[in-house]
């Protein structure tokens, strides 16, 4: 690609919207943690688990991966140090904000106590701010396979962490759990004061973006993607300036439908990120499950800029919607987007010294 454009995207100033904190355990973490607290993989080795990362038959096959993964996590300090990992990794991709979800009935199924898994993130979070200069909020996200009164459950055990909490989200296999089977917690959430926000229109219809909008009245979309299947619904989010966290590559490790070629194989090329800015829909980059999926924002960014051909001003647009779809107050938006301008000036000061330097060693050969 455009090596221009490639120094742009590594150099941006990032915000990153979508990504659960358990999805950023590598395999070489999840080793170390296995052997400390004596739990059985059931891989030999890394290579085996990079093997078996490479790519999933869908949410399903990935889903039960995932949650293996998160047996190795039993203390509070195993929760700081994968949360830290994650904050020192996208540290060096230039991120200076992030919004992150955690699964608490991952852990409270498997008999960690909800505060292991918070104290342990919450410290993290806070040490990151302090020590790396990355301010987060914290998503305490249900699994919506589980059941509404399970969901209520958690609710009541988080009651007393509402200082640590920044807002509510919805996540793991869409397909026969829709938002509006939590619409009554959602809206006990809410009764809290905080945002909420839903994964739906991954592997959803329309129908289910819809649901999450009009029943859970979410602030943003996760993911959202299959919202293009809907031109109302689309003018609707348009209208709204709606934000959608959409993470490509983790379509296409996904196999998702709508990116699969004529040869059947999955191809970034198909990704309809550049049909979402252009219908002006308010479209972000995100990783989802970076651990997984081997790629952190900024090869999401690197991705899909290379096969949909973005342009510089189509990756500008995509941090100024995280920017402004972010749970940041109005003062820090603003702040951000002048961090966003000073960086585009001093980006195109470089470039200018770059073609000054080749033109003058063109001109000596
Ligand atoms: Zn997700």
């Amino acid at each position: 690609m455009d090596q221009s454009l490639e120094r742009f995207i590594k150099g941006m100033p990032k915000i990153e919207l979508h990504l659960h904190i358990e999805g950023t355990l590598e395999p070489e973490m999840m080793f170390a943690l296995a052997q400390d607290n004596g739990i059985q993989l059931p891989f030999a080795n890394v290579e085996e688990v990079k093997e078996a990362y490479k790519s999933y038959d869908g949410l399903k096959e990935f889903i039960p991966l995932y949650l293996g993964g998160m047996n190795v996590l039993q203390t509070e300090q195993d929760f700081y140090d994968l949360t830290m990992a994650y904050l020192k990794k996208v540290k060096s991709q230039n991120v200076t904000h992030t919004e992150i979800f955690f699964d608490p009935q991952g852990h409270t199924s498997r008999g960690v106590a909800f505060e292991t898994v918070i104290n342990g993130i919450h410290r993290a979070l806070k040490d990151g701010e302090r020590d790396l200069g990355i301010s987060s909020k914290l998503i305490m996200s249900f699994l919506r396979d589980l059941s509404e009164a399970d969901a209520f459950d958690t609710l009541k055990q988080a009651m007393p962490h509402m200082d640590k909490i920044d807002g509510f989200g919805l996540d793991n296999p869409e397909l026969g759990h829709p938002p509006s089977k939590f619409e009554r917690v959602f809206a006990e959430c809410r009764k809290t004061g905080k945002p909420v926000v839903a994964h739906a229109g991954e592997e959803g219809p329309p129908e289910y973006v819809r649901e999450a909008r009009d029943l859970l009245k979410v602030s943003r979309v996760d993911h959202g993607d299959r919202s293009l299947e809907d031109p109302a619904l689309v003018k609707d989010l348009v209208a709204e300036g709606m934000g959608l966290t959409v993470c490509p590559v983790c379509k296409v490790k996904l196999k998702q439908s709508s990116i699969i070629n004529a040869e059947g194989k999955p191809d970034m090329k198909l990704h309809q990120l550049k049909t979402m800015l252009d219908l002006g829909l308010k479209a972000t980059v995100n990783s989802d499950d970076p651990g997984y999926f081997s790629a952190y924002i900024t090869e999401n960014f690197l991705a899909v800029a290379e096969a949909l051909n973005l342009t510089r001003d189509d990756i500008v647009q995509l941090s100024r919607n995280a920017i402004d779809i972010s749970f940041l107050s109005p003062e820090e938006k603003k702040q951000k987007h002048g961090e966003l301008d000073t960086y585009i000036k001093r980006a195109d000061i470089i470039e200018a010294r770059i073609n000054s330097s080749a033109g003058t060693l063109l001109q000596a050969m």
